[in-house]
């Protein structure tokens, strides 16, 4: 029988890091990454950015070249793991084989949120996840005139902002009202609803969509809930994802929008962990009575809690003697046109917010404040007050909203203390 060493499901941001790095951390027995898509393990962001506007290709997006993979003894499976046999501690595979494991690791993402409307399953209507996703938008895209984006989240306007600058006629829908609604501040949105419609996007807030219209199977357009009808020949829908759970439910573990995990990333079965996009875990950055359940959606949560996770598998403790929990101040980019907004910390909807700079300089940041508390900082093209906050929230940051707002006040001093 083979050897049980560690098996990943998902052959992701999360997957691929978890398996480096438990090499990096010294790990020397059997590893074997499992992933359902084709080819290498990949980066999802240039999908949405250089890949969608063709600045980068295939091996720019690799997380590493094939040789990375024999040179670390990792065994790439592409398949789809059907079920776990827990009490035999085997990972069932769809087309019939067993890998046996002494530990297992869930990595298997999110998936997209479906368009729940008639006509949702027209030709020109494209999704954006995958390199297969993209690879099928793009060979579309170029022969598109109205390109409707439905839902103005990272990926709808990072996609609307590429199709504008390729030329295409642009409408940004969106149901709430305001663009980026679950992740910044109102002043954040504002600012990027101005740069899209000075882009020459059209931009529709409150606008629901509750249909698509086709003609000969191909979508013509997008009627929302006003009574508008939005010509469309090609459609990118962005309303989220849905993690990727069922099989650890159907094995029996706990799931609670994500698969549930401990501070150490351990599900309750000790065989079993779990990370990144897929995962609820306890998160003290949430707020400030103590952790709570949180789920994000970024590569350097993915990334970071892979690190965590090697560090535990292989023994490495904490200066404690303990194995530490993971603890990563939580951050994010976001790429639209020529305007990078970077964002720590984790704001709640209605934390105060302080503005850090002149929005109509392209270059500002946002300070958010719950009860005076520092708990989260967007900025736009300053990537200085990003780094400098990324420190400042990782211990307990002294910043008052006054010493925020004054560009004379130096962050940095905060941090000699
Ligand atoms: C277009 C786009 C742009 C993005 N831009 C940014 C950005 O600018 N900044 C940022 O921080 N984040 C960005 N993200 C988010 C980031 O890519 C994700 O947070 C990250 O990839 C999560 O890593 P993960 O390993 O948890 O999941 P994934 O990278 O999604 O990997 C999960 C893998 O598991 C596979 N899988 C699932 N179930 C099974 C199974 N049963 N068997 C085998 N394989 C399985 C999936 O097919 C997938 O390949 C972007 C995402 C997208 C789609």
């Amino acid at each position: 029988m083979s050897e049980a060493g560690i098996v990943i499901v998902g052959a992701g941001q999360g997957g691929f890091q978890a398996a480096a790095s438990l090499r990096d951390s010294g790990y020397q027995g059997r590893l074997v990454l499992v992933g359902d898509e084709p080819g290498l393990p990949y980066q999802r962001p240039p999908l949405s950015k250089a890949y969608m506007k063709g600045e980068a290709g295939i091996e720019q997006i690799e997380l590493r070249a094939g040789a990375f993979y024999a040179d670390h003894r990792i065994e790439l499976v592409n398949a789809r793991a059907a079920a776990i046999d827990r009490a035999g501690q085997r990972l069932l595979l769809g087309r019939g084989e067993a890998l046996p494991y002494a530990h297992l690791i869930l990595a298997t993402g999110a998936r997209n949120r479906p368009l729940p409307v008639p006509g949702h399953d027209l030709a020109g209507v494209f999704y954006l996840r995958t390199r297969a996703d993209a690879d099928a938008l793009r060979g579309r895209l170029d022969e598109a005139r109205r390109v409707v984006v439905i839902g103005a989240g990272f990926i709808g306007l990072e996609f609307a902002a590429v199709a504008r600058a390729l030329g295409h006629e642009v409408t940004v829908l969106e149901g709430a009202s305001r663009v980026l609604a679950r992740a910044v501040s109102p002043e954040m949105s504002a600012f990027f609803a101005d740069a899209h419609a000075a882009m020459g996007t059209r931009l529709r807030l409150g606008a629901g969509v509750i249909g698509l219209q086709g003609r000969d199977g191909h979508v013509t357009g997008v009627e929302t809930t006003d009574g508008a009808v939005h010509p469309a020949d090609f459609v990118l829908v962005g309303i989220g994802v849905v993690p990727n759970v069922e099989l650890a439910a159907k094995a029996g573990l706990e799931v609670a929008n994500g698969i549930v995990v401990d501070a150490h990333l351990a599900t309750a079965d000790p065989a079993i962990s779990a990370l990144g996009d897929a995962v609820a875990y306890p998160s003290r950055f949430a707020a400030k009575d103590g952790p709570v359940m949180v789920r994000l959606e970024s590569v350097q949560n993915a990334a970071d809690q892979a690190r965590s996770l090697a560090h535990r598998l292989t023994g490495k403790l904490s200066p404690t003697g303990e194995p530490a929990p993971f603890d990563a101040v939580p951050w994010f980019w976001s790429d639209q046109a020529d305007l990078k907004l970077q964002m720590v910390g984790l704001a709640g909807a209605t934390d105060a917010a302080v503005l850090r700079g002149d929005p109509a300089s392209r270059r500002f940041s946002v300070f958010r404040f719950r009860d005076g508390v520092l708990t989260a900082i967007e900025s736009v093209n300053r990537g200085a007050d990003h780094m400098l906050g990324r420190r400042l929230l990782a211990g307990t940051p002294a910043l008052t909203p006054a010493q925020a707002g004054d560009e004379g006040f130096e962050l940095k001093s905060l941090l000699a203390r």
